[in-house]
Order: C-alpha cells, then sequence, then structure tokens
C-alpha cells in the first residue's frame, strides 16, 4: 500500500519538489558563506574553507561560520579605521602656541601666556594670516618686509 501511495503522481512530484528546494537551500547556504567570509577576511582560500565546512556540516558547518567569523565586514573595518583617523586628525589640528606649548585658539593673535606673534591682520583686508606669509591668500597683497614690524616667527615687539 506504501509504494502505491509513494508512487502516485502528486505524491512523487511533492518529494522531487522538496528535494530541489532542500538542494536549493543546501547550494545558496554554501554560496552565502563564501560570499559573506570573502566580506570579511582578504585571505584568497578562507571563504572556500568555511564553504567547504558547510558543505561537509550542512546546517552546522554554517552554525560553527557563523560563531567564529570576523565581527565585521572589510568594508565597516575600514570605515571604522577612517572614523579613528579623523578623530586623531582633529587631535593634531589642536593648535598650541609654538613657544611655549600651551593650548591657543586658531583666532588668537597673540600667545595669552608667552605674548608670542600667533597671527597677524592682513594690513589690507584685515583677516587673520600667519606671520611667515607674505602674501595674503585672501585678497592677495603682496607683503613687503617693510609692511612688518615684526618678523615671521619672531616675539611681539613691545
Ligand atoms: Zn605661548
Ligand atoms: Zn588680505
Amino acid at each position: 500500500m506504501w509504494s502505491t501511495f509513494a508512487s502516485s503522481g502528486p505524491v512523487q512530484f511533492s518529494l522531487r519538489f522538496i528535494g530541489i528546494y532542500l538542494i536549493a537551500l543546501y547550494l545558496a547556504m554554501v554560496f552565502w558563506t563564501v560570499r559573506d567570509a570573502q566580506q570579511r577576511t582578504e585571505n584568497q582560500w578562507l571563504p572556500y574553507v568555511a564553504g567547504a565546512m558547510v558543505v561537509v556540516l550542512n546546517v552546522l558547518g554554517l552554525f560553527i561560520y557563523l560563531i567564529v567569523r570576523p565581527r565585521e565586514t572589510l568594508h565597516e573595518a575600514y570605515e571604522r579605521q577612517l572614523a579613528e583617523e579623523s578623530l586623531l586628525g582633529e587631535a593634531e589640528r589642536r593648535v598650541v602656541c609654538p613657544s611655549c606649548k600651551e593650548r591657543v585658539d586658531d583666532e588668537f593673535l597673540l600667545c595669552p601666556t608667552c605674548r608670542t606673534r600667533l597671527k597677524r591682520r592682513c594690513p589690507s583686508c584685515a583677516k587673520l594670516i600667519k606671520p611667515e606669509w607674505n602674501i595674503c591668500p585672501f585678497c592677495a597683497k603682496d607683503f613687503d618686509e617693510r609692511d612688518w614690524t615684526v618678523h615671521a616667527g619672531g616675539k611681539a615687539a613691545d
């Protein structure tokens, strides 16, 4: 009775369908593992090792892979690295007085601690510029040495 049931048309069709479904699921699992591993490691063969593990161990292999896989994808690691570098850059941009190394504001003309000349005002457009610049980047005024009472990097005249 079981054989007549099993060989009947609809049952045969259902079994074949389930078989194809399981094979597709199995292949998708292997494919997904290889692709996912490729996004998480620069190693050429590790993704295929992970894929082979899923081929052999099936769902168990997939579980093992999910446990041991790198936490971050390469893209996420790259983004994190960029964020860290921009934080470092910000720390480096913090301005200190070249003479006494006290923190100063980017807008300060003089160091409030040691009176070192930090910035000048362009005599032409009044924008803040560095003392060592000999041309104003804002209004393109070419400075003559005579325009300066204090030389670049020197202390402010009393
Ligand atoms: Zn200073
Ligand atoms: Zn200027």
